[in-house]
């Protein structure tokens, strides 16, 4: 159960008034350069912290640490059960200190108190899910046609140092989904937040050494990412990239890494097709339309942003769809009733009202929201109205490019077989949605989507246990699921001649 209230007083430990550092090889410690940049409060503008800023020097010394404890260190030496045994501490400190670490992203990233702390129940089962999996990992023995007796078979050893590159919108989540896979197979990381919210991942790495991590094994550099992110990607002593934010840094990032031929996972943005039957039960359709795009102010990769709604009901949908956001409370993230935090930065401010610009100046209609959110009470705030924009083309760039904001095109359609065409007319291919009473329809237009996730009559459900990633431009390799783990292996062939 949550308490109504959590008082900002729980992070009091923790932003003590001094700088957070950068943690290496087991210490926090200043950047090699003393500098440090601020950490901001969306909700008020106001510097919330000091953190370390690290450079060139200090991703070469988180490396070398990695390295180290790849290589040398205690680590390699671990068994399969004393990571699990690891990880599985991780997870309960993680659930014990929640109530802390959901107050840090919710005053770093702006997201709403109610919602960064329901995120509890994902980043301790993650933790214990590839828990699990570190004493599952096993080769084959594989028979072969070799003249004389061989034995052959395979064995999956640890990647070895992982570079993590995360981005703002869900901090600790992203930085436990990086880091539990490459734990358990027994790889060590050197994570690279996101510079708006530099915090919770900080105070994962406290509890990492709490939960007897040993040192080295896990490093937490924060910095710009064209300077310490890129150093990482381009690092010969680095083996492996997990890269979730823009499709832009994901091809910097494969150019980088293509020096030492790093292996590369990306999770990359995405303009989801959210496809509304006539058929659907739109009691149900209307807030799973709304929240596909709203939750956590649209920044989220795989939101639904293009809603395309079958003609007979589309001006009925976009009335209710427009009834219900005007009910959506936005405001204090603090506020335990407040469903609408705001934008992470200033920057993201002015991208999102920039498409809420070109969505007019294109010709769409704000049938509600529309513009920034300016109150008394919002002062200093990155604060937008969620938007739902109708009368929308395909053609528009608000119905093309990817706005990370809460601002839905809605589209009409006529036919499944031109929902499909058009939800897939975009590079990208992350999420989708089908909202129908006809099964054959939620087939049909399920195998015809170009996406990673197809959510039928529900949106952006996740499972440690289900894979997650995307098509096309959206990204190569998938997280969660049983096979997430192969991406932190190496499988070693050996052939013996028994004969
Ligand atoms: P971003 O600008 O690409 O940044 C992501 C991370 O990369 C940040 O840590 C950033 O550091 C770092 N970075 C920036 N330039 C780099 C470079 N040249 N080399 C290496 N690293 C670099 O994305 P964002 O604005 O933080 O996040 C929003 C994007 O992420 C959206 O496109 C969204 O769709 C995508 N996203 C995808 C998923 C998914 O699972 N598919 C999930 C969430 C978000 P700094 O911020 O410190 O510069
Ligand atoms: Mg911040």
């Amino acid at each position: 159960m949550l308490n109504a209230n959590l008082s900002p007083d729980v992070v009091n430990g923790f932003l003590d008034g001094k700088p957070k550092l950068l943690l290496i090889d087991g210490k926090f410690v200043p950047a090699v350069s003393g500098r440090t940049f601020d950490s901001i409060n969306p909700a008020t503008g106001k510097v919330l912290a000091q953190v370390a800023e690290g450079g060139v020097e200090d991703i070469d010394l988180a490396v070398a640490a990695a390295r180290r404890a790849f290589d040398d260190g205690p680590w390699s030496r671990f068994t399969p059960f004393e990571r699990q045994a690891v990880l599985l501490r991780l997870a309960d400190l993680v659930e014990a200190n929640f109530d802390e670490i959901a107050m840090l992203d919710t005053l770093d990233l702006g997201a709403p108190i109610t919602n960064t702390r329901a995120r509890k129940q994902r980043a301790v089962a993650l933790l214990r899910y590839y828990a699990g999996q570190a004493t599952t990992i096993h080769g084959q023995t594989l028979p072969n046609s070799s003249a004389g007796e061989v034995l052959s078979y395979t064995v999956k050893e640890p990647i070895g140092v992982v570079g993590a590159i995360i981005p703002w919108n869900g901090p600790f989540g992203m930085a436990v989904w990086k880091l539990a896979p490459a734990l358990a197979a027994g790889c060590t990381l050197v994570l690279k937040p996101a510079e708006p919210a530099p915090l919770s991942p900080l105070r994962l790495g406290e509890l990492c050494l709490e939960a007897g991590i040993p040192p080295g094994v896990v490093n937490v550099v924060n910095g710009p990412g064209s300077v310490v992110g890129a150093a990482l990607a381009a690092h010969p002593g680095v083996d492996k990239i997990s890269f979730t934010g823009s499709t832009a840094t994901g091809q910097a990032i494969v150019r980088a890494a293509a020096g030492n031929v790093k292996k590369v996972t990306l999770e990359l943005g995405g303009k989801s097709p959210n496809i509304v039957f006539d058929d659907a039960d739109l009691d149900a359709a209307v807030p799973g339309a709304a929240m596909a795009v709203f939750a956590n102010s649209g920044q989220i990769c795989s939101a639904g942003t293009r809603l395309f709604v079958q003609r007979g009901i589309y001006d009925e949908f976009v009335e209710r769809v427009s009834v219900f956001t005007r009910k959506l409370r936005v405001g204090s993230p603090l506020d335990p009733n407040t469903q609408l935090g705001p934008l992470v930065s200033e920057v993201q401010l002015e991208r999102v009202t920039g498409y809420l610009e070109s969505g007019k100046a294109q010709g769409a209609r704000a049938a509600v929201g529309g513009g920034r959110l300016l109150s008394d009470d919002l002062a200093g705030g990155y604060f937008v109205e969620p938007t739902l924009f109708a009368d929308v083309t395909d053609q528009m760039k608000i119905a093309q490019e990817e706005i990370f904001g809460p601002v839905i095109s809605a589209l009409p359609f006529d036919t499944a077989e031109e929902a499909v065409a058009r939800g897939n007319a975009t590079t990208y291919g992350l999420g989708s949605g089908v909202w129908t009473n006809n099964l054959a329809n939620a087939h049909r237009v399920a195998k015809g989507l170009r996406a990673g996730s197809v959510w039928v009559n529900c949106y952006q459900l996740m499972d440690p246990a289900v894979p997650f990633g995307g098509y096309k431009m959206s990204g190569t390799g998938r997280e969660s699921g049983p096979d997430h783990i192969e991406d932190f292996l190496e499988t070693k062939a050996v052939w013996i001649k028994t004969g």
